[in-house]
């Protein structure tokens, strides 16, 4: 359901009535406040001679954008997220990274933390994104917004892989983005450095010295070393990437984080990923129209224009937008204003409608309308033996139609990265004789994503299998 019949009937300019009469004639029942589908609405705006476009939140088509012409593409900075279990040095690693700008001599360097920032080696510069963690990368995705290019995957040597490095992993081998790994604290006496290797390789990743492809680095974000080595392996990567941006059209971007500040009202991070933005520009956040009145750095100066991977703080908001939300600039206040309006109504229709993430309910539909090619499952268990009998049995339950993929796989309970990752990936959650946390639930009731819980892998699997099959009996 997209529509009630008195918003149509007011788009098209319409009397309700008519409306209502004319579905009648068409054999439908309905109310002035009920809801229609988009096909019905179709249907009943042709009648009429009018067309009917379904447009969804953020959709791209509802402002004019420029197409990129191939030789105004210039190489931009890398933009990195890094990720790794706690306490394995990810905060300390940004910290001695921030310190490592040579820009950063006389003014005292990055001083001001604004959710991303920005460093310059004699090689280039590189963006980070200041929240470490799968979490901040992943609810990000779950709201379209995937600005990350590459992962640094913080490794502990003395500790190796933990479960929170397996979350890593998953998440950003699900959102296809590449890995580079930091062995940390190799100043330690404990340090194994092999073992990490070793480790890594269990899980997928070969580094580059026994013969893979995923590079590896070894620092000490406690002494500072090792981090030159680092940033230079990232720009070898993001040269192979050939990441480039076009620098003279108008900007768009994502919001990294907002706030209201008590001097200077909302101030919003915003990382633009193409064009440049400039003081004066008229833009749309996420729903919320503005005028840039002031950009300022990561190191709280004033600036007038902020390139593709730039991070800056603006001030000229309207709102408080989301972290992840998209940021455009338009032309003119006037279209800014039009865009925040529509988005707005498209919000509350959004809301309203409830849209589900897949669940085993809605499942065969979706197969059978083509939506659903791959069955995306994180499954969740008591213990690491039962969670890989589960997986083997799932996967095996895969056919010429869909093929049925486990995204993650691992002993614990249900927490809410688990949900986040579904969300982002619209999978389903499986747990086995374990139970979501508290938080867990609330995101996924948030999120609409559903979490099946077994304490027998037959019935997991003959429930999944039902699904597929458009069998599933009701649920009780
Ligand atoms: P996070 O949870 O991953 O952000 O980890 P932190 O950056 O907070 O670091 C956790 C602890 O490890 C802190 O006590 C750090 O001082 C320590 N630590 C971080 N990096 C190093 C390192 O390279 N060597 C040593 N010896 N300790 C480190």
């Amino acid at each position: 359901e997209v529509i009630t019949v008195s918003e149509l009937a007011r788009k098209m300019n319409l009397k309700a009535n008519a409306l209502i009469g004319k579905l009648m004639s068409m054999g439908m029942m309905v109310t002035i406040n009920q809801q229609i589908d988009a096909e019905t609405a179709e249907i009943l705006a042709s009648e009429y001679g009018c067309s009917v476009r379904i447009v969804s939140l953020y959709d791209e088509t509802i402002i004019e954008t420029e197409k990129d012409r191939q030789e105004d593409l210039r190489p931009r900075s890398p933009i990195v997220t890094v990720m790794g279990h706690v306490d394995h040095g990810k905060t300390k690693l940004l910290d001695a990274i921030r310190s490592a700008d040579v820009a950063s001599g006389e003014q005292g360097g990055i001083t001001q933390h604004i959710g991303a920032y920005q460093v310059a080696v004699e090689e280039g510069t590189v963006t980070f994104l200041d929240t470490p963690g799968h979490e901040a990368f992943t609810l990000m995705r779950a709201r379209g917004a995937q600005v990350t290019d590459i992962v640094v995957l913080v490794v502990a040597a003395n500790d190796g892989v933990m479960p929170q490095t397996v979350e890593a992993i998953d998440h950003a081998k699900e959102a296809k983005v590449p890995i580079i790994v930091a062995i940390n604290k190799v100043d330690l006496p404990e340090a194994n450095i092999d073992r990490v290797k070793q480790q890594l390789s269990e899980h997928g990743l070969i580094v580059e010295d026994w013969g893979g492809e995923i590079p590896a680095v070894e620092v000490s974000a406690l002494k500072r070393e090792g981090i030159g080595d680092l940033l230079s392996t990232l720009l070898v990567q993001a040269e192979i990437m050939e990441l480039k941006a076009n620098f003279s059209r108008a900007a768009e971007g994502k919001i990294v984080e907002s706030r209201i500040d008590p001097g200077r009202g909302t101030v919003a991070t915003v990382l633009v990923e193409n064009g440049t933005l400039k003081v004066g520009d008229s833009f749309v956040a996420g729903i919320y129209p503005g005028k840039i009145r002031a950009m300022f750095n990561d190191r709280g100066q004033k600036v007038d224009l902020a390139g593709p991977a730039m991070p800056v703080e603006i001030i000229g908001l309207d709102g408080v937008p989301d972290s992840g939300d998209p940021f455009q600039v338009t032309d003119g206040e006037k279209l800014a204003r039009q865009v925040s309006s529509k988005r707005q109504e498209l919000k509350r229709v959004e809301a309203a409608r409830n849209v589900k993430k897949v669940t085993l309910d809605n499942l065969y539909d979706s197969i059978q309308e083509g939506e659903v090619q791959e069955l995306k499952v994180v499954i969740k268990g008591d213990v690491h033996g039962s969670v890989e009998a589960l997986q083997n049995a799932l996967e095996r339950l895969s056919t010429r139609e869909v093929r049925l993929v486990a995204i993650h796989a691992a002993a614990g309970a249900i927490n809410e990265g688990d949900v986040m990752l579904a969300s982002a990936s619209n999978a389903l959650v499986i747990g086995f004789h374990v139970r979501p946390t508290p938080r867990a639930m609330v995101t996924a009731e948030k999120e609409k994503v559903e979490i099946r819980k077994y304490s027998i892998i037959y019935d997991a699997v003959e429930d999944i299998r039902s699904a597929m099959e458009g069998m599933l009996a009701p649920d009780l």
